[in-house]
């Protein structure tokens, strides 16, 4: 056996997917003729197709979007009228897999990270559509801005996903009921598409929830450990669950089991406290909360990703893509710091990251029942905070969900299907369907083989005789094995708009290196 173990790095097989190409393209300034232009008209050619739902993958077949809606799925040589015409745009997805555009369903825009150092907005949204994000779901930040955004990406005059909006309800936490309602209905005026609701107590609650069905605004929380936990959000109503917050709260027998001198304003105790909340839940109890989250129809959406430094902190500070994709200003604001909320590692022990070990698998366990018991589960990353990168989170989520126990189908539905169900936009996003927007992603080899497919930095992947091939392919004693770089999505495709992966990449790279020359300083980790 010829076992050739040399790590070829080729960015060529990133953009090109794995049709190994020798050498790397010339850099074009421009990109791909269509990425970023609304063609009238595009064929994507010989796909295999990941509906969304779930259902086994089929093809090869091909996606004909008009107007930006999938107007025809199935063979255009067999309906003439369907066939790729003169000025059609094409894309060959030959040896390709498709799937639908992954809902981001808990996301922040951030303009700046650290004082002082701007991060253009395009950096993070640039991020996200390389990370198959079309949809986003924006659950608080800059209300007017983030209105703005959104109407800007439904025009198609920004490149970025589209924005749904949910603030923060203010005055949720000081406000007296009669102030909360009336700011509700302020806001929804202001065209709130939700609410995010943080830390409540039950009369406030009430109060939210009351307003918030009246008006048909749908509503996401973030429980925290308070008066409420899980079963007064799953009672009330709510809409999903964000986080691991308030479910194992209300499965403890009595309260949580914290030392005296716990300060919840302090992030290392808070932090490093909440790893302790599963472990502390009663089995018999956990079970129960679940079975009224699913009967009340609550989502879950669980965020695995965000808390993961937490459980391995120096994997979390040296991920490969910080090294041409980390923002200056998010690299500042990554470190420890009382300031910026989430960096909270001063001294983190080998007793905290081994509590959010167990934490992760009795969470996970949780997640998993849910699901299987008919609960909604849904994928968000809330990146930004805590080592975790726009875009990457959320690629990153995904294989903490096969790691909860679910296949990758089940949680590229999760992120697809699960996701436009959750946001309400079941009539139109999520699947592969005639009629239905065309927000479809191109992806070099079949995700469900390999989720790290799906990642923007691209996959590892092997080469047998050139070409790529799953690593349990018998090899020969003269087969030529070689480890390469492959993966990623060549395409994001919302609203029928072709959007080139690796040219929104180059584009991250370029303002990271741009704004890395302008740094005035950096200071120690
Ligand atoms: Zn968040």
């Amino acid at each position: 056996m010829k076992l050739v173990s040399c790590a070829i790095a080729i960015a060529a097989l990133l953009t090109f997917g794995l049709a190994a190409q020798p050498q790397p393209p010339a850099p074009s300034a421009a990109g791909p003729a269509l990425h970023a232009k609304q063609p009238r008209r595009l064929v994507i050619k010989n796909a295999m197709v990941i509906y969304g739902n779930a259902k086994p993958p089929y093809g090869p077949i091909d996606i004909v979007v008009q107007d930006g809606l999938i107007s025809y799925v199935g063979t255009t040589t067999d309906v003439p009228s369907t066939a790729a015409r003169g000025n059609d745009a094409v894309i060959d997805a030959t040896g390709k897999y498709v799937m639908p555009g992954i809902v981001n369903a808990h996301m922040h825009w951030h303009e700046e990270r650290q004082p002082g150092m701007p991060q253009p907005i395009q950096y993070e949204r640039n991020l996200y559509l390389a990370a198959g994000v079309t949809t986003a779901r924006e659950v608080g930040g800059d209300f007017d801005k983030s209105k703005k955004w959104q109407a800007e990406s439904n025009a198609h005059t920004i490149v970025a996903p589209r924005i749904l909006v949910y603030p923060f309800v203010s005055k949720g936490r000081t406000g007296a009921p009669a102030e909360i309602r009336a700011w509700i209905r302020d806001i929804k005026q202001r065209g709130a598409d939700g609410l995010k609701i943080i830390g409540m107590d039950r009369d406030q609650l009430e109060a939210i929830m009351a307003e918030a069905h009246a008006l048909g605004l749908r509503t996401a929380t973030h429980i925290a450990v308070e008066e409420t936990t899980a079963k007064d959000y799953a009672e009330l109503g709510v809409n999903s669950i964000e986080h691991f917050y308030g479910v194992a709260d209300a499965a403890l027998n009595g309260i949580q089991d914290f030392p005296p001198d716990t300060s919840y304003s302090n992030e290392i105790h808070r932090f490093g406290r909440a790893g302790e909340l599963y472990a502390q839940a009663d089995p018999a109890k956990l079970h129960k909360i679940i079975d009224l989250m699913v009967e009340k129809h609550v989502a879950w959406d669980p965020t695995f990703s965000i808390y993961e430094a937490s459980r391995d902190l120096t994997r979390a500070q040296n991920l490969p893509w910080f090294r041409d994709y980390l923002h200056p200003s998010l690299e500042e604001y990554f470190k420890a710091s009382a300031d910026n909320h989430g960096s909270y590692f001063f001294g983190w022990t080998s007793t905290q990251e081994a509590k959010w070990r167990q934490q992760y698998r009795i969470w996970m366990d949780a997640v998993r029942e849910f699901a299987n018991k008919g609960g909604l589960v849904t994928t968000g990353d809330d990146a930004g905070y805590i080592y975790s990168m726009y875009g990457f989170g959320i690629s990153r989520e995904l294989e903490l969900q096969e790691e909860a126990g679910f296949k990758p189908l089940e949680v590229i539905e999760h992120a697809t299907w699960n996701g436009a169900r959750l946001i309400g936009m079941e009539d139109r996003l999520g699947k592969i369907r005639e009629g239905f927007v065309a927000d479809l992603l191109v992806v070099n080899g079949n995700p469900l083989e390999n989720l790290k497919l799906l990642n923007p930095y691209g996959a590892d992947v092997m080469l047998l005789n050139g070409r790529p091939a799953s690593n349990y392919s018998p090899i020969g004693p003269n087969d030529r094995v070689q480890a390469a770089r492959g993966g990623g999505i060549e395409w994001t495709i919302k609203d029928g708009i072709p959007y080139h992966v690796p040219t929104l990449m180059r584009e991250v790279r370029e303002m990271v290196a741009r704004a890395r020359a302008q740094r005035p300083h950096t200071t120690a980790q």
